[in-house]
């Protein structure tokens, strides 16, 4: 029997770990197929490391990594791909959002050969100004960046082995998921359910993290936005030197007439405004280079009950051959 391993991303999830661990337990019941679920506790401060621990004990399915501290849902998602021993994998959250009854139609798309086969959920039951803000910026950023991203689409998904090793050769430290699932490509099935509310606890995205993590997938994935500072600066340069010149007409034509206030400030303001979005830009990039150059571990392990990391260590062979042997393009 082929075993599948679910990754779940847990922080402050206490009420929620033996419920999901019971729901997935009882699809699984129903399949032809051997499951571990590969927790990771994000630093919770509540009792969610005590309820995984506990369902450990009972059971040999239920596996863990604890981090040192909150390393945030990425490296949650990094750590369970570079662990997992299944031959593919199912990512969802922990508080029930992601129904587990959906577990068999993943699979069925699995079977029928595809890469990965992706939840979609509708926006029902959410509040009118999120669902207006997430479609707007849906609009606009697939204007702007090189891969699709699309609204309903997150984490919930079933990758084949061939897409985790895809997604673990790519070893950028600030990871964008949404982007580089859809970055990856390969066989996709898409599969379509109803938005579900949450019920224990709170969603951890307030809006300032919304914000920033919607600038992330701005950022992450081309460097468009640095042109356009650069375009902007260039028009603007072309702009103030044509009208330097018809000033500088005007002034031998008839002298110096009344020292223009309005024109100097608006100047002055515009060109300072352009600048400073162009500085942050640009110094976006950098941070993120300065980032990347350190070379920081994207998660620290406080405790596992993952054995010595065999599959950890069989992953990172794997991967270092894909990179330096053969290309990345060859998986
Ligand atoms: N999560 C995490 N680390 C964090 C924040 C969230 O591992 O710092 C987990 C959380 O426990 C949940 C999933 O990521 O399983 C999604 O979080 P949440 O439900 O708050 O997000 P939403 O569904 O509102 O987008
Ligand atoms: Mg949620």
């Amino acid at each position: 029997m082929k075993t599948i391993s679910i990754i779940i991303p847990a922080y402050n999830e206490e009420e929620n770990v033996p419920l999901i661990y019971e729901r997935i337990d009882k699809e699984f019941t129903k399949l032809a197929y051997d499951y571990e679920i590969c927790f990771i506790n994000d630093a919770s401060t509540d009792h969610t490391l005590e309820e995984i621990k506990r369902l450990a004990m009972v059971t040999p399915k239920v596996k863990y990594i604890s981090f040192s501290r909150n390393f945030g849902k990425e490296a949650a998602l990094l750590a369970g791909l570079q662990h997992a021993n299944g031959r593919a994998v199912i990512i969802m959250d922990a508080d029930l959002q992601h129904p587990p009854s959906l577990i068999p139609s993943l699979l069925q798309g699995y079977e029928e050969g595809f890469d990965q086969v992706i939840a979609r959920r509708n926006r029902n039951g959410e509040h009118a100004v999120k669902k207006f803000l997430s479609s707007s910026y849906y609009r606009i950023i697939n204007k702007i960046v090189d891969v699709e991203l699309e609204d309903g689409v997150g984490d919930f998904r079933l990758l084949s082995e061939k897409a985790v090793q895809a997604l673990l050769s790519l070893n950028e430290g600030q990871r964008f998921s949404k982007g580089l699932f859809s970055w990856i490509g390969m066989e996709q099935k898409i599969i379509d359910y109803d938005n579900v509310l949450r019920e224990n606890g709170d969603t951890k995205w307030s809006f300032a993290k919304l914000l920033n993590y919607g600038f992330d997938g701005l950022i992450s994935f081309n460097n468009r936005p640095l042109r356009m500072c650069f375009y902007t600066g260039l028009i603007v340069l072309f702009l103030s030197i044509a009208y330097s010149v018809a000033m500088l007409i005007q002034v031998m034509n008839e002298g110096i007439v009344v020292p223009g206030y309005f024109t100097l400030i608006t100047a002055v303001l515009i060109l300072g405004g352009i600048q400073l979005v162009s500085l942050g830009v640009i110094g976006e990039y950098i941070g993120r280079i300065y980032y990347e150059t350190k070379k920081r571990p994207p998660y620290l392990i406080q405790e596992t009950n993952f054995g010595n990391g065999e599959q950890y260590e069989k992953n990172q062979t794997r991967i270092y051959q894909i990179r330096h042997n053969r290309g990345n393009q060859y998986l």
